[in-house]
């Protein structure tokens, strides 16, 4: 039998269609942007990773900084930090870059090698990466290197209250609810966090829009 969780899933994908997250060309693109998008819209992270140059543009000017793991762990803190501000608290985020890449820098930089090794082991190392917290760690796992890893976030919390969907407290807590009550998928668990985001950003705000949403039908705190 499909489970709630299972058929809001189904709900959310029909409403709003595959939304093919994450939106990055490789996957230390990903882990760039798991990093810059704490505390910030998603907005100000395309505006900093914008600035970043081509890692594969010859021309680029010795100041600019590619867009690659070995250009980021050799760059200066105030160069890096510059060209990440519009994501906001530039300063701490270029520290974090720095340590996240290190920790892929174990890893010789090849996303194959990472993907070799057990998902319990990854997660404790990102865990143990200073700047790096549960939702850094799970998007990081989940959308570049494709580990069956539930994300959670405000705006899951926040439907899940308002639904209401009786998925605990505490982020580990939340998480073990929604892969308990789902296939093992990493197509399901990447589609269903981006869904809960597009749906959150549009409908479950602060302050609910519940006209049109698609789980109107069965919410309790529709309206
Ligand atoms: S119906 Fe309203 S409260 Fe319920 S999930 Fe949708 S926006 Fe949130």
């Amino acid at each position: 039998m499909i489970s709630t969780i299972e058929s809001i899933y189904h709900r959310l994908l029909s409403h709003h269609g595959h939304p093919r997250w994450w939106p990055a060309k490789t996957p230390y693109e990903v882990v760039v942007g798991a990093v810059l998008t704490q505390n910030t819209a998603w907005g100000n992270v395309e505006k900093a990773i914008a600035n970043f140059g081509d890692a594969h543009d010859l021309s680029l000017s010795p100041q600019s900084i590619p867009l690659s793991p070995e250009a980021i762990l050799s760059a200066d803190l105030p160069d890096l930090a510059a060209v990440i501000r519009p994501a906001g608290y530039f300063n701490q985020k270029a520290v974090y870059l720095k340590t996240v890449t290190e920790w892929f820098a174990k890893y010789d930089f090849d996303a194959a090698a990472v993907r070799r090794e057990p998902l319990e082991k990854l997660r404790g190392e990102l865990l143990a990466t200073k700047g790096v917290g549960p939702e850094t760690a799970d998007s990081i796992l989940l959308y570049a290197f494709d580990f069956p890893t539930f994300v959670v976030d405000a705006y899951t919390v926040r439907f899940c209250d308002r639904y209401p969907i009786d998925a605990g407290k505490g982020y580990a807590v939340v998480k073990a609810y929604f892969e308990a009550n789902l296939p093992r998928s990493v197509e399901v668990y990447n589609n269903f966090h981006a869904l809960i985001v597009i749906n959150g950003a549009k409908h479950c705000r602060k302050k609910a829009l519940c006209e049109g949403c698609p789980l109107g039908v069965e919410c309790g705190r529709v309206g």
